[in-house]
């Protein structure tokens, strides 16, 4: 095989799309996995729906994601090159202009460039389906440009890859039935056919075609939810592609060792947040502490930052939900409490007036006797004891659900962290501190008092 040239062709039509993340992807890891180049070309030929900020979030996007490329242009600063093989294919009897009433005003004269169509029956192998056929005959001699100055789009990608020598068209199965037209304009042109590979739909959890409705379609907002680029380009690498063993965690320059065309499916494949969530956790998992850290940006106290993020990395599967676990159940590690004496008696046996009071007073001297830094473990080899007492001493059988450990766990919990959702008292002690812990424990003991 002559030297891999791939292309990754978005249109900068609309914020940067899931399924132009995934192309791209599939053909930066062919051709890098062949030792090949790429080209990024910008398709902004439709001038009313490019944007400079869709092509910039494109090209930000791919970088966020570490896919890159070796050579760029625009289809916009092209033209004169166009012009010069309509000509060519005009001189040569193989197009010609066809001067007739403009569709918007039949009194106008428009000087179309057609194609003169041979009217063959056109096969291409596809890498991924096999052969694929088509009568070109209904397609007629079709329009190539809309003036000798103005290329339609087939005619521009056509003569893009013959000049950029693109071996490899990988793109989605939604361009297939351009192909036929795209071949017949490469034979015009006499160059050579690129080897064809069309990658299957991206398709949601009801079998539709990826769309806005299904939920967030663009990458930047799988950023801003704090998904990580590693497990973004892992996931986007599962769509369609099988890496035929039970590996499910790759990274790029693992994708790059492990990938081929032939190894990408042809049925739709399925878009499954939860999945996604899954890898994203995953490689969140896999950051160092420090890390993990610089990337959630935090404005709390550091020291107890650094305790809480194991409970992130057991917890979160996005940073967006690592954020929102610290403002919401795990809030409490950073800001005291405020106790409402209702709910540190919610555990308490009706019979047994006083229980939580006690229990949490049989705390405090244990609690003084913990040193700092202190791990969850001997936070427990400490309490779980005098919560088993508790249990023993306490209530009589049937009443054990209203009781038990929990008279004591929960006053304690509570106290400490103030919701009814939290980690366990063993590990809010051990990332608050002996001394912090004492003085909350304190605090809601006055308020029982109260
Ligand atoms: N610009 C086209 C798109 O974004 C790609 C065309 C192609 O790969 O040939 O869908």
């Amino acid at each position: 095989m002559s030297q891999v040239i791939t292309r990754i062709p978005p249109s900068p039509t609309g914020r940067f799309h899931i399924g132009t993340a995934r192309t791209a992807l599939f053909n930066y890891l062919f051709a890098r996995r062949n030792g090949g180049s790429i080209v990024f070309r910008s398709e902004d030929t439709d001038r009313a729906r490019s944007k400079p900020e869709f092509e910039q979030e494109i090209i930000d996007g791919l970088h966020w994601l570490g896919i890159t490329w070796d050579s760029f242009y625009r289809q916009t600063e092209r033209h004169d090159r166009y012009r010069e093989l309509l000509e060519k294919l005009v001189g040569e009897g193989k197009a010609y202009i066809s001067s007739e009433p403009g569709k918007d005003d039949p009194n106008t004269t428009v000087h179309l460039v057609r194609l003169k169509n041979p009217g063959t029956v056109v096969t291409f192998t596809d890498i991924i389906r096999g052969d694929i056929t088509f009568d070109t005959t209904e397609l007629g001699d079709f329009v190539i440009a809309r003036s000798i100055d103005d290329a339609l789009y087939h005619f521009a990608v056509v003569a893009d890859d013959m000049d950029s020598g693109v071996t490899h068209v990988i793109r989605g199965e939604d361009h297939i039935s351009n192909t036929p037209r795209q071949i017949l304009i490469q034979e015009a042109l006499g160059t050579t056919r690129p080897a064809y590979a069309h990658l299957p739909l991206i398709l949601d959890e009801k079998r539709a075609k990826l769309s806005k409705r299904s939920g967030a379609t663009s990458m930047m907002d799988y950023r801003d939810e704090g998904f990580l680029p590693e497990a973004i380009v892992n996931y986007l690498s599962l769509l369609g592609w099988n890496p035929g063993t039970d590996q499910e965690y790759f990274s790029l320059a693992e994708l790059t060792a492990a990938f081929s065309l032939e190894d990408v499916q042809k049925g739709g494949a399925m878009w499954n947040r939860d999945k996604l969530l899954s890898v994203n956790q995953h490689w969140m998992r896999t950051l160092s502490d420090e890390d993990f850290i610089t990337l959630l940006a935090p404005s709390q106290d550091m020291e107890k930052m650094r305790k809480t993020v194991p409970l992130l990395k057991d917890r979160a599967r996005t940073f967006g939900e690592a954020r929102q676990m610290l403002s919401g159940e795990l809030s409490c590690l950073f800001t005291e409490p405020v106790l409402d004496r209702e709910q540190l008696l919610v555990k308490e046996p009706e019979d047994r007036s006083g229980a939580a009071k006690n229990g949490l007073e049989g705390l405090l001297e244990p609690l003084q006797a913990l040193s700092e830094g202190v791990s969850a473990e001997e936070v427990k080899a400490v309490i779980m004891p005098l919560a088993d007492a508790a249990e023993a001493a306490g209530l009589p059988a049937g009443q054990a659900g209203k009781g038990g450990r929990g008279a004591l766990l929960w006053p304690l919990r509570y106290a400490l962290s103030g919701q009814e959702r939290s980690p366990d008292p063993f590990t809010l002690i051990s990332i608050l501190g002996p001394a912090e812990s004492f003085s909350r424990v304190q605090k809601a003991i006055g308020i029982l008092e109260g």
